[in-house]
């Protein structure tokens, strides 16, 4: 089958297959739409079965990223990378700077960030070759403190924002307080998003495969600890994906007690089918790249010279656009994940045609 044919293809613009012998660099770059802006999307270094695997991986995700920037109101299009290795045996400096070559062989159309597999010091030796990358400089937040290129704290800032509004619509409430909670996985962004949670004194339940993660759940936020085959059907009013991706499936979902899911996680739905699942089931669905957008407004903001405030400020509006789709998807009788595609293409074909104007 050739790239063309792939049924994850969908209308990508370029996709670039990049190999360096000397550091066994073997990469693929997808990117998907440009028609907003200059394609951003994270680097992920993954130890794939085969070449078709990653490109399944990189297709998928891109598209996913136009989705997400044109619903977070950024000049941004779509774009993602995958690089075939072992993240903890084959990343070495060389392998990273061959990738940062292959990046700023793409003329700045694509932007690379941290993902699954890379951290910041690793995007460090990609800037090494490549002034195309985001999320390693240092930034001011609006209370004065320093933080590194980490995009989590402001995924699950956005998550927070997002969630809370989720819960006002589903639940009539405005207030978390004795608000049930289950979070499924509590990495980098989970955690923070437990913080959050715990501060404005929802009563929370946890689940990870790493045991330290979940015990210092339990320590700092008096979290219950639920096994992770058993965190979606927990007795809790909200279940929060913040694992991988397609936790809501047709068996998940029929075992779900929650009335909201709101959560971090990319590709929740294990298929689009799922979102119309849980609208009949009366379950209030956060779209996946609509509420999980906090980070690469964060990483994008360095582009212009990071403000603190602004990326607080559309953080913040991730709330609006969500209210947005339940106003919409409550008016049409539409499953909420339906309408956030359909918004994101909307914004897309007015900009294609406001440029050929
Ligand atoms: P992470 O790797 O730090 O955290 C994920 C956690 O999930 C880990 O602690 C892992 O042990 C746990 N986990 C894995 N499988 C599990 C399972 N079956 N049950 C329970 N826990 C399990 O990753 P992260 O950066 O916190 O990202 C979490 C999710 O949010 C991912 O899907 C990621 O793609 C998405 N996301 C992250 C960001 C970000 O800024 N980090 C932005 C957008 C989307």
């Amino acid at each position: 089958m050739s790239v063309f044919e792939h049924p994850e293809f969908r209308g990508h613009e370029r996709v670039v297959f990049g190999h360096d012998p000397d550091s066994g660099l073997r990469a693929i770059v997808a990117i998907h739409d440009t028609t907003l802006g200059p394609a951003l999307g994270g680097c992920r270094i993954w130890h794939y079965a085969d070449g078709d695997e990653a490109l399944t991986d990189v297709l998928r995700l891109s598209r996913g990223m136009t989705y997400k920037s044109a619903m977070a109101g950024l000049p941004l299009g779509g774009g993602k990378a995958v690089v075939i290795a072992d993240p903890q045996r084959d990343k070495t400096p060389e392998l990273l700077r061959a990738m940062g070559r292959l990046v700023e062989s793409l003329n700045g159309s694509y932007i690379t960030a941290e993902d699954s597999g890379t951290s910041v010091a690793d995007l460090r030796h990609l800037a090494e070759t490549t002034r195309y990358v985001v999320g390693i400089t240092e930034k001011r937040d609006e209370n004065g403190e320093i933080h590194s290129g980490d995009p989590s704290p402001a995924t699950a800032r956005g998550v927070y924002v997002g969630l809370h509004a989720t819960v006002r619509e589903a639940l009539g409430r405005d207030d978390l307080h004795g608000l049930r909670v289950a979070i499924q996985g509590v990495g980098n962004v989970g955690y923070h998003l437990a913080r959050h949670l715990h501060e404005a004194g929802a009563r929370l339940w946890v689940s990870d495969i790493n045991e330290q993660s979940v015990a210092r759940a339990v320590e700092e936020f008096g979290a219950t600890a639920v096994e992770p085959e058993r965190i979606h059907a927990a007795e809790v009013d909200v279940f929060a994906p913040c694992a991988l991706g397609a936790a809501l499936s047709r068996e998940t979902i029929g075992e779900m007690h929650a009335r909201v899911v709101a959560g971090s996680a990319n590709n929740q739905l294990a298929t689009d089918a799922d979102g119309e699942r849980l609208r009949q089931r009366g379950i209030l669905y956060a779209p996946d790249y609509v509420i999980n957008a906090g980070g690469v407004i964060d990483v994008a903001d360095e582009h212009h010279g990071y403000d603190a405030l602004r990326v607080r400020a559309r953080i913040d509006a991730i709330a609006d656009t969500l209210t947005e789709i339940y106003a919409r998807a409550h008016r049409d009788g539409l499953p909420t994940n339906e309408v956030a595609d359909r918004i994101a293409e909307e914004r897309l074909r007015r900009s294609a045609h406001g440029a050929a104007a």
